[in-house]
């Protein structure tokens, strides 16, 4: 802290700032909406305008990496005006968007331009956007990223949506060299259907055929296996190709040891877990409640500890929402179908709240859920330098959060275009109680104070060198 302060136009004052070394006493000066200084209280210049957070803790804002907009073309499943806002009333202040479920996918550079241009002033917080790899789009990849795509997802499975097919093994084996070149992530849905071992076992999805209302039944349809199986075939295609991997919303523990092997021969291979993965657990999911619906499942407590123990030890990086919901009749809430129920769960909203209760009850402290939530997923996103810290240089995304109040998950208090969420009715720590994107409240205690103020970030990847350090552990 110095007493020399830079010109701001603005001040957020704390007694509990997230800096550098801890939660501390001290003022953000800010101008146009980027941190100039953090400086001691009484460094403030004379006369500059000043937010005050008294006792509420000011965190970076939430850097969310993995959300399922779905706009345009499936905007009545959910849009970008509903998803920021709800993004800003739970702490976050960049998303960046998953290639589809939108219409047309986003696949091509003339489908980015599309949505692009779709969403123009819908943002109420930042986004960025992947890009997705398909058979077929070889020669989209390079010009994608040229117009600020921050990296590719693909599948190994169906994806839900026929628009956008699965990779095969030599889909990859084109698209990663490529990726490598251009020095962005490939994040990969990592779950290859494959039979048993014992070929007189029947298919995994028999049983949920006979009993589609059974949780247990749709446990058993999607394996740990198959996520263990994708897991160890692109862990070896990384090995190959040194393309940046990552794997998306891991569940299954079992894969845990690969991803560990992988980190060990220092490759650049990562992976993120999600909230339902990490508070929910299979035997407590009620028959025919399709809201739990996603896949890869949510499984067994003793699977979702042994998650936790692997973000404790970084072999899992971070902590994204894998918000991907639809309208309510799509999911089947009525049949309680869980084979034929859209899989996605609508959570972007309490991400924040429901890892902070349960990483509080393990005695993780709230400067770690920062780092998982949203120093790494800034620096996996590439956005790191601009997002993701509170430091000179860095946009003032700036959140006021009570840690200890609770609240109760209510449908009148969600901000999702549809307010199913399996969270309803859990009562969590961690209000969100102001939200500012680049110096600008956007939300204060369930007020939008400045909408359309969010904007779509194309710088392509702010700052490489940082954000490939980032990645190496
Ligand atoms: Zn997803």
């Amino acid at each position: 802290m110095g007493s020399n302060a830079p010109a701001c136009d603005s001040a957020f004052v704390g007694r509990k700032v997230l800096i550098e070394d801890g939660f501390k006493e001290a003022a953000i000066l800010v101008k146009d909406g980027v941190i100039q200084a953090v400086v001691a209280v009484s460094d403030v210049p004379q006369g500059v305008p000043i937010e005050n957070a008294g006792d509420l803790v000011v965190i970076p804002g939430l850097v969310d990496c993995h959300v399922h907009v779905n706009e345009p073309g499936r905007t009545e499943w959910e849009g970008f005006v509903t998803a920021t806002k709800a993004a800003a009333a739970g702490g976050v202040t960049t998303i960046v968007d998953m290639p589809l479920n939108c219409i047309p996918v986003t696949t091509t550079l003339d489908a980015l331009k599309e949505k692009l241009k779709a969403i123009e002033g819908l943002l109420n917080v930042d986004c960025a956007f992947w890009g997705g790899v398909v058979p077929g789009n070889h020669a989209e990849l390079e010009k994608m990223v040229a117009h600020g795509v921050v990296g590719f997802k693909c599948f190994l499975i169906h994806s839900g949506i026929d628009d956008f097919p699965n990779a095969t093994e030599f889909d990859l084996r084109k698209a990663m060299p490529e990726l490598a070149r251009l020095g962005v992530p490939l994040l990969v849905h990592a779950e290859i259907e494959c039979s048993h071992e014992d070929e007189s076992q029947e298919h995994p999805g028999e049983w949920l055929k006979e009993e589609p209302r059974s949780y247990a039944a749709f446990l058993e349809s999607r394996p740990r296996r198959w996520e263990n199986e994708a897991v160890k075939l692109v862990s070896l295609l990384c090995e190959e190709f040194k393309c940046r991997t990552h794997i998306v919303h891991l569940s299954s523990s079992d894969a845990l040891s690969i991803v560990k092997e992988a980190k060990g021969k220092q490759l650049p291979f990562t992976a993120e877990t999600c909230p339902h993965y990490l508070t929910f657990a299979s035997e407590e999911i009620p028959d025919g409640d399709t809201r739990f619906k996603c896949a890869p499942p949510i499984r067994e407590r003793e699977n979702s500890e042994k998650l936790w123990q692997a973000l404790k030890d970084g072999t899992i990086d971070f902590v994204v929402s894998d918000h991907s919901p639809c309208t309510p009749e799509l999911k089947l809430m009525k049949e309680g179908d869980f084979d034929k129920a859209w899989g996605g769960i609508a959570s972007l909203q309490f991400g924040l709240p429901a890892v902070w209760t349960f990483a509080k009850k393990k005695g993780h402290k709230l400067e770690e859920v920062v780092t998982w939530m949203s120093e790494k997923t800034a620096k996996f996103a590439g956005l790191y330098g601009a997002k993701g810290k509170i430091a000179p240089g860095f946009d003032a995304d700036i959140v006021m959060l009570d840690p200890e109040e609770t609240f109760v998950v209510e449908k009148k208090n969600v901000q999702h275009k549809h307010k199913e969420t399996p969270h309803e009715g859990r009562e969590f720590n961690g209000v969100v109680k102001r939200t500012y994107v680049r110096g600008t409240k956007v939300y204060d205690q369930g007020n939008f104070t400045k909408e359309g103020h969010g904007k779509k970030i194309l710088s392509g990847r702010l700052d490489r060198q940082k954000a490939v350090a980032g990645n190496s552990r």
